[in-house]
């Protein structure tokens, strides 16, 4: 990590690059202009900074400078396109990854979550299987070849999921349409395909009570946390979409008592922390469980970790995630079912004894290894909504 001494420094050098740099290389005085302008902009936020953490006499924080730089740093990657001088062009483009660079790696550490064994991450059985569509999973309940009305989609993907989750579901049931879409929650990396799915199928939607606000076009969720760090994702979750979406035309609630109306089996868990209404689904018989983001198996707080999922036992999203003592109840509770197999909403399937030590591990570690170091939600959750 880049400590905040130093990033001051940079910014400082970087600004001065910008303005004095393009003159020195012998830039066109219209290219000249342009890189002059970035670097006062550099110059200004970064003297309105309080680097430091806390600090609070400078308006801008820590995480939202770090905002600052990766916005610039993809401004400039953009403008790099239009530029047809050789020399700016490159001076552009190497800023721009320079101070994509320096935003990723001025983030502070964020939960370390349990190292656990890469396994051929197959779900093991058929009645169960995993699709990833980005950085998100959706999970398929029912045997290849379930007849119309006789399986199950749990989430629905981010948005443009909608042709995969067809596509796979072509290949698993042919025509057979499910007989419902089951949400584990409402977040926008989890519902993004929801409207065109339940509109081709013509299915109902099943979501806990809790989480109806944010499903019927009533509540947004509370604002992200990207002081918790941990990488990219985390650095930019304040631009991640939290409004609710409205399916109210097709969205019903999970009955009390744990059954889901069609499925044998398996069971609804309520698993909150996370967000207020969040569930799992668990199935009893295998010991098969779908956990959503209660528990993830990446590292989601950073790009890589969430474009490229290695597996890592981890509490849920950090930088998305207000309510930490109820998200600890919630790993408890699933982590005393003693599953076979974990499908989570993000990262690889693990099963068998890696799972039941790293589950074991999560919990006893919750505080150093689950929790971020620092988080506007470390006291509790805060009343919000609108
Ligand atoms: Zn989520
Ligand atoms: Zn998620």
């Amino acid at each position: 990590m880049i400590p905040p001494r130093l990033h001051a420094t940079l910014d400082a050098l970087s600004a001065a690059l910008l303005v004095v740099g393009p003159s020195v290389a012998g830039a066109r005085p219209s290219a000249r202009k342009r890189l002059a302008a970035i670097g006062l902009g550099v110059a200004a936020y970064s003297l309105a900074t309080s680097y430091r953490d806390p600090a609070p006499e400078r308006p801008i924080r820590p995480e939202l400078h770090r905002l600052l730089d990766a916005g610039h740093g993809a401004t400039c990657l953009a403008l790099a396109q239009d530029v047809d001088e050789p020399s700016a062009r490159a001076l552009l483009r190497g800023y721009a990854a320079f101070a994509l660079a320096v935003a990723a790696l001025s983030s502070p550490a964020g939960p370390r979550g349990i190292q656990v064994e890469a396994q051929a991450a197959a779900v093991p059985g058929d009645e169960l299987a995993s699709l990833r569509c980005g950085i998100v999973n959706v999970a398929f309940i029912g045997a290849p070849g379930s007849g119309d009305r006789e399986w199950f989609l749990v989430d629905a993907g981010i948005p443009g999921s909608a042709k995969p989750i067809l596509r796979a579901a072509r290949r698993r049931y042919g025509q057979a349409r499910p007989a419902a879409i089951l949400l584990t929650h409402g977040h926008f990396d989890h519902v993004g395909a929801i409207r065109q799915l339940m509109d081709e199928w013509d299915a109902p939607v099943y979501a806990h009570p809790a989480e109806h606000p944010y499903l019927t076009g009533r509540l947004s969720y509370p604002p992200a946390a990207p002081e918790v760090g941990g990488g990219m994702m985390a650095e930019l979750s304040s631009l991640f979409p939290r409004h609710a979406i409205d399916i109210s035309r097709r969205l019903r609630a999970l009955p009390d008592g744990g059954h889901v109306p069609g499925l044998t089996d398996w069971q609804w868990i309520h698993t909150p922390g996370h967000t207020p209404g969040h569930v799992s689904f668990w199935n009893r018989k295998n010991g098969a469980l779908i956990a959503g983001d209660a528990i993830i198996t990446t590292k989601q707080e950073s790009l890589h970790g969430a474009l490229f999922p290695r597996a890592r036992l981890q509490g849920p999203p950090a930088y998305f995630t207000p309510d930490w003592s109820a998200a600890q109840s919630s790993i408890r509770r699933l982590a005393d079912l003693d599953p076979n197999v974990l499908v989570t909403g993000h990262g690889p399937t693990l099963q068998g004894a890696e799972l039941t030590r790293g589950l074991r591990d999560l919990l006893t570690a919750f505080q150093q290894r689950a929790m971020p170091r620092n988080s506007r939600y470390l006291q509790g959750p805060r009343r919000t909504g609108a």
